[in-house]
């Protein structure tokens, strides 16, 4: 139970933030909240509306509400949303022009990113097995994760600001042979199916790559007798990490116990548990 539950609407009217993540009654966001500028509504199992009143809206989270149907085209104001895993969601109004950062993973139904998101930085479509493609006029973009995006052939070579991606093995390869991305710094592949040889033509311009212990190992050994550029982290698999800040050669390989306290600053913001 949440606010909206217990409280009298008249009491709530002037909120301008409200959390009712995890509330199991809650229905209807009421439509008379319309100062709403940050709105949690996630994990609500039985949320089926968020009415289209609630145009200063600037953050929603409404994520894992698998009965939610839409996001209303008015939130323009949004520069947050996060409706990842809403399983009925089947898309995000293109009049979200001023959305930054875009969480929609675990959305089945989606098919398309509105070629008018220009000011988007962050965009994390993982799971979304019908996008087929990315507008190249997200040229804001500076993160990007598309893991199991089975569609997905390609990134539009347009996105020049891009830093960080996320992906699988077969985006990695027209990642690095296309020589796309001058700005890539981060780069996450955990499966275990690409050469090094795929990896090796960008490796110094690598801060960060998150990778299989394997192939860190593979990639270390490939790097011997000159400092490692790379920040290598993996919070899948043993830790394991070596800091840009302090370039190691192949021998710090040996000093385990040494690496292993710095493990979390391999860890980006994402918190994907479920
Ligand atoms: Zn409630």
């Amino acid at each position: 139970m949440c606010l909206i539950c217990t409280e009298p609407v008249d009491s709530l009217l002037e909120l301008d933030g409200l959390n009712c993540s995890g509330c199991l009654e809650l229905e209807t966001i009421p439509a008379a909240l319309v100062n709403l500028v940050n709105l949690n509504c996630s994990y609500c199992p039985r949320l089926r509306y968020i009415p289209p009143t609630l145009v200063r809206l600037k953050q929603l989270n409404c994520r894992s509400c698998p009965l939610l149907e839409s996001i209303p085209s008015t939130l323009v104001g949004l520069t947050y949303l996060h409706c990842a895993f809403c399983s009925l969601l089947a898309s995000v109004p293109s009049t979200l022009v001023r959305l930054r950062y875009l969480y929609v993973y675990g959305c089945p139904l989606i098919a398309s990113i509105p070629d008018t998101f220009v000011q988007l930085k962050s965009l994390d479509c993982e799971r979304c097995p019908l996008i087929a493609c990315i507008p190249s006029t997200l040229v804001s973009l500076n993160e990007f994760c598309c893991r199991n995006c089975s569609a997905l052939t390609s990134i539009p070579a347009e996105l020049v600001h891009i830093r960080m991606i996320i992906a699988d093995d077969a985006m990695l390869v027209d990642i690095l042979f296309t020589g796309k991305f001058p700005g890539l710094v981060a780069l996450n592949c955990q499966s275990r199916e690409w050469t090094l040889a795929q990896l090796e033509p960008r490796v110094q311009q690598l801060q960060r790559a998150y990778l299989a212990q394997s192939r860190v190992i593979d990639l270390l050994a490939a790097k011997q007798g000159t400092p490692l550029a790379l920040h290598i982290a993996s919070r899948y698999l043993a830790p394991l990490a070596i800091t840009a800040a302090h370039p190691l050669r192949i021998r710090a390989m040996h000093k385990r116990e040494q690496l292993a306290g710095d493990a979390h600053q391999g860890e980006t913001k994402r918190q994907k548990t479920e």
